[in-house]
């Protein structure tokens, strides 16, 4: 072989630098050693597919398999194809040539202090990272155009051998002698587990064997452990609800149906496919923990790819194909890649669309998991500007009765008693009263009961001046007033202030419909609102200084009959007069907020004294 020189002076200078450092650099990854070789396997398997289906090849009916066989006792992992094969020059221009292809360079650029896990691949050391694990490593081939067969070997130093060797069929094995230190990798459990995790959706059958097993004796033909055409790469027209469904279940191990998914087909030039699931919970109380699965070409490349899907967005789960990153991404390369910014605002996009789509379309279904995607919903819209423009057509407010109206369908619907605004309220319970005289003029109430939505209104008021947001009890609005005119009363003014101890305090007279109302407190939106952002910052133990009074209003009912006694009662018995007043300010005050047990106890001495007054 007159090759034998260049082969002897590339090894000699480079194999020496190269091989400490495979081993070296690459341990944090070791497992992946058998992704690089069985995908090896799987794309000579397909070189030899495009060359039959280019009429240059022709193997009849013949199966193409990858074949994984672990033996224990020979201490070797064997990975055999039935692909394309090596030819002499090949084997010497691929294999034994690394070092010549750019190993210096490699060598400069990741001193000993550069830690980065994504050298393999890049250089074209897939193959060697065999040696990560092994002490030796052999390589049988036979080029499909009919040469000879070869048998390559190289030690752990980077020395190697060819000869001619017995190989019958087209095709290559990969014998690796597991060194000692790494017989983990020799146990059968381990292999399984990184098969599944790395080659569960290569392009080829790959099937798993345990040398002289006697275990497997159950004489069923055995099964590939991948799958070759994932649900990803089909058209969604070509998968139902059910085949999603199950993916789901078995590539997450998640036993719950996911709310829904969005089936990706970038065309160029982003090119590259995926489903999305949004998964669901049991409670609000659960965290999402989304996880998405980038592969290359159908190869497992990375599980948690926070760098390819914006934050808020992580509690996806979900499965990404991108063709056109290399196999071994490095994580500062996605960071400030323009073409991974471009996917995931592509995703983005398409989750948005899907939210509409399903507002649209599927009303009923999208009703059903409102609850669920809700927080998310304005989570993302208030992270995302361009999320919350396409979406804000989809948001469902849900009413005090349980149905569900767009803000659009809601203020169609209202354009008549009060156009432009959204009554809201926080509490059911606390603020059944309001709801109540609300309910009777038939207005519909939405009800946002979680802290995030008054940030989210918040945001939706800033982006559409032609919406506003008001919680029931914020104001004495004129549908609630009847006939009569609200009168000043000052006696019934300083009485009430004088009762509550609070010269401050502001009180009015309206004369409202619901005469079994003798007062209600309002409290402006505004106020009220930058005092929850500032107990929320106060949360966060971000003190933002200064109290915020909270700006509320007693008003009192001029229709109800008792505010007619207690101006009577007030002429004749002042401290009677005082205690009621007290009374139904206290019970207003109910609507509003729960009673420390201070006040509590008071209000209980107080009613019982008035009572014993009767
Ligand atoms: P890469 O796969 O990134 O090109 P590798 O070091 O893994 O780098 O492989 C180098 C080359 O060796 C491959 O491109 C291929 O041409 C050849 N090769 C490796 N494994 C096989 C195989 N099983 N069958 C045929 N050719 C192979």
């Amino acid at each position: 072989m007159d090759e034998n020189k260049i082969k002897k002076g590339g090894i000699s200078v480079e194999t020496a630098h190269i091989f400490p450092i495979i081993k070296k650099w690459l341990y944090s990854e070791k497992d992946i050693f058998l992704r690089e070789i069985v995908s090896n396997a799987t794309d000579a398997v397909t070189k030899l597919c495009r060359l039959s289906s280019l009429g240059q090849y022709d193997g009849g009916d013949e199966k193409y398999a990858v074949k994984v066989v672990l033996d224990k006792d020979a201490k070797t992992l064997t990975v055999s194809d039935n692909g394309i094969g090596m030819t002499e020059e090949e084997l010497e221009k691929y294999i034994c040539s690394i070092a010549l292809s750019g190993a210096l360079d490699f060598i400069q650029k990741y001193d000993e202090n550069n830690q980065n896990n994504g050298i393999i691949g890049h250089f074209g050391l897939g193959f060697y990272s065999s040696f990560m694990v092994s002490d030796t490593v052999e390589l049988i081939t036979r080029s499909f155009n009919g040469d000879k067969a070869l048998h390559w070997v190289c030690n752990g130093a980077g020395e190697y051998e060819i000869n001619v060797a017995e190989r019958n069929e087209h095709g290559t094995d990969v014998i690796m002698h597991i060194s000692d230190e790494e017989s983990a990798y020799l146990d059968e459990n381990k292999i399984k587990e990184i098969l599944e995790k790395y080659c569960s959706f290569m392009s080829v059958d790959i099937y798993f064997e345990v040398a002289d097993d006697e275990t497997d004796d159950s004489g069923e033909a055995p099964k590939p452990i991948n799958e070759t055409s994932p649900l990803w790469l089909k058209n969604a027209s070509e998968c139902t609800e059910e085949e999603y469904a199950e993916f789901y279940k078995k590539v997450f191990r998640d036993y719950r149906e996911p709310l829904f998914h969005i089936h990706i087909n970038a065309d160029y030039p982003l090119n590259f496919k995926g489903v999305l699931y949004f998964p669901a919970r049991i409670n609000e109380y659960e965290s999402y923990e989304g996880q998405v699965k980038l592969f290359y070409n159908q190869v497992f490349v990375a599980d948690d790819i926070k760098e390819v899907i914006p934050d808020f967005l992580l509690m996806l789960k979900g499965v990404l194909d991108c063709p056109e990153l290399p196999l071994n991404v490095s994580r500062s390369y996605l960071q400030d890649n323009a073409y991974i910014k471009k996917v995931s605002s592509h995703i983005v996009k398409k989750v948005a669309d899907k939210i509409c789509s399903l507002c649209n379309v599927d009303r009923e279904k999208y009703e059903k998991i409102w609850k669920e995607l809700k927080i998310f919903f304005e989570y993302a819209s208030l992270r995302d500007k361009k999320f919350y423009d396409r979406v804000k057509s989809a948001y469902l407010l849900e009413l005090t009765d349980g149905t569900y109206m767009t803000v659009d369908e809601y203020l169609k619907c209202c354009e008549e008693t009060h156009k432009g605004k959204v009554y809201y309220t926080n509490d059911k319970a606390l603020q059944a009263q309001y709801i109540s005289m609300f309910e009777s003029e038939g207005v519909k109430i939405a009800v946002l009961e979680h802290q995030l939505d008054t940030q989210f209104i918040s945001m939706c008021e800033m982006n559409d001046s032609e919406i506003k947001y008001a919680r029931i009890d914020s104001d004495v609005v004129d549908m609630l007033k009847g006939d009569g005119a609200s009168t000043d009363n000052e006696a019934l003014i300083s009485l009430f202030k004088k009762s509550v101890g609070n010269d401050k305090l502001e009180v009015k007279l309206e004369a409202l419909k619901d005469e079994s109302v003798p007062a209600l407190i309002t409290l402006s939106e505004e106020s009220r609102r930058m005092e929850e952002m500032m107990k929320m910052y106060a949360s966060m133990g971000i003190n933002m200084g200064g109290d915020f009074p909270v700006d509320y209003t007693l008003v009192l009912n001029s229709n109800s009959p008792l505010m007619a006694k207690l101006e009577t009662v007030n002429q004749t018995d002042s401290e009677k007069a005082k205690l009621m007043a007290l009374e139904i300010y206290r019970l207003a005050l109910m609507s509003q907020k729960r009673m420390s047990a201070d006040e509590l106890k008071a209000f209980l001495a107080d009613s019982f004294r008035l009572l014993g007054m009767l």
